[in-house]
């Protein structure tokens, strides 16, 4: 049978377990896999883009799983009442083919982005960042910030968000949590003190959420908002002033902000300097910038994390997913037991 963890399931284990130590713990197993890198199958996502939005597919497998995700990216839809993103995804066994978990994973995607975030500042950002600068309060916001605290140990977060109404419920949410939270009027005042910042804004536009001149020396920063063609947030001379880190070229250089330069515009692969392969920072003073656009090795951890978590728990349950006739040639005698001839 197929286990299933569905949105009330996915909740319910994140608030008994807590964000922070599930993004700890998911951040190991996503530095495992990063760092097992070519033994994946990769390869770009099966993209559908439309004039609202796009809906993608993310395959990957190992040589003992297959996971996929379903999600969506579609930056008009909370002003008709819709998420941005919302996804579902399926890790299946190799040698049989059959799906093993099924997971609600617009909670999940909000828990990997987060933490591969987090995972990239950890390794790329100063040692002494303190202070977060968040650009873009919708849902992946305080996901984001509280990764940021469990695995860099920032404990202020400046938010600017272009919706007042997004910015205040993004600092409601995180200043219980014990952060310093304060709403910035714009994007250069968040940035002013920031040792880290994160732009996660929705727009399906070649913006520049971040000018050159609110990046100070020594900042890193995750830009994860700009995803899909025509789709950036990044003015492009910031990716001159630092080294740039990126998930999976072939996917980045069509979705990500190196989409606005040219193809051989030098990059490096996350995976490679968590595995000690490639330099991260190399100065204080230098500007670190992860181009993150999701990959699918991500969805691939937190399915397999998740499964892992839920395993032997009620926070997944069996579904009637794949047809099992006893004789697996004899698919149509289970119609014919639920129906007999008269
Ligand atoms: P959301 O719609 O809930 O929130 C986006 C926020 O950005 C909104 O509050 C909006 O007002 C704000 N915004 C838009 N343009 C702005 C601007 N110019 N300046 C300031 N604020 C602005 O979306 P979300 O679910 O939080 O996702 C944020 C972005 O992250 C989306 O673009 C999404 O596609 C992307 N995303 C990336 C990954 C990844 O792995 N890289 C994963 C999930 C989501």
């Amino acid at each position: 049978m197929t286990e299933f963890m569905g949105v009330r399931d996915a909740v319910r284990w994140v608030s008994m377990r807590g964000i922070e130590p599930i993004v700890t713990e998911l951040v190991e197993y996503l530095e495992q896999d990063f760092r097992r890198w070519g033994e994946f199958d990769k390869a770009p996502r099966v993209a559908k883009y439309t004039p609202l939005g796009a809906i993608e597919l993310m395959p990957t497998c190992d040589a003992e799983f297959y996971a996929f995700k379903y999600v969506n990216g579609h930056p008009s839809n909370p002003a008709r009442g819709f998420q941005t993103v919302v996804a579902f995804g399926v890790l299946a066994n190799v040698h049989n083919g059959y799906p093993v978990f099924m997971a609600e994973m617009t909670l999940l995607t909000a828990l990997r982005t987060a933490a591969t975030s987090a995972m990239a500042a950890g390794a790329l950002a100063r040692p002494d960042s303190r202070v977060l600068a968040l650009i873009g309060a919708g849902s992946q916001s305080e996901f984001q910030a509280l990764a940021m605290r469990a695995i860099v140990g920032i404990d202020t977060v400046m938010i600017y968000d272009r919706d007042q109404d997004a910015a205040e419920k993004c600092a409601r949410n995180l200043k219980p949590m014990g952060l310093h939270v304060t709403v910035a009027s714009s994007a250069a005042e968040a940035c002013a003190h920031a040792d880290i910042v994160t732009t996660c804004t929705a727009d399906k536009s070649v913006s520049a959420v971040l000018t050159d001149n609110d990046v100070r020396p020594g900042v890193h920063i995750n830009a994860i908002g700009g995803d899909c063609p025509g789709k950036t947030e990044l003015d492009p001379a910031i990716l001159d002033r630092g080294p740039v880190f990126v998930e999976f070229p072939p996917q980045t250089r069509i979705e990500g902000e190196i989409q606005a330069k040219p193809a051989d515009f030098p990059v490096t692969e996350l995976w490679k300097v968590l595995s000690g392969l490639a330099p991260g920072r190399t100065d204080p003073d230098q500007v670190t910038i992860f181009d993150s656009v999701g990959f699918a090795i991500e969805d691939f951890s937190v399915l397999r994390y998740a499964r892992d978590q839920a395993r032997g728990t009620d926070y997944a349950r069996p579904i009637d997913l794949i047809a099992e006739p006893e004789d697996p040639k004899d698919l149509f005698g289970l119609i014919h037991v639920l129906s007999p001839v008269k």
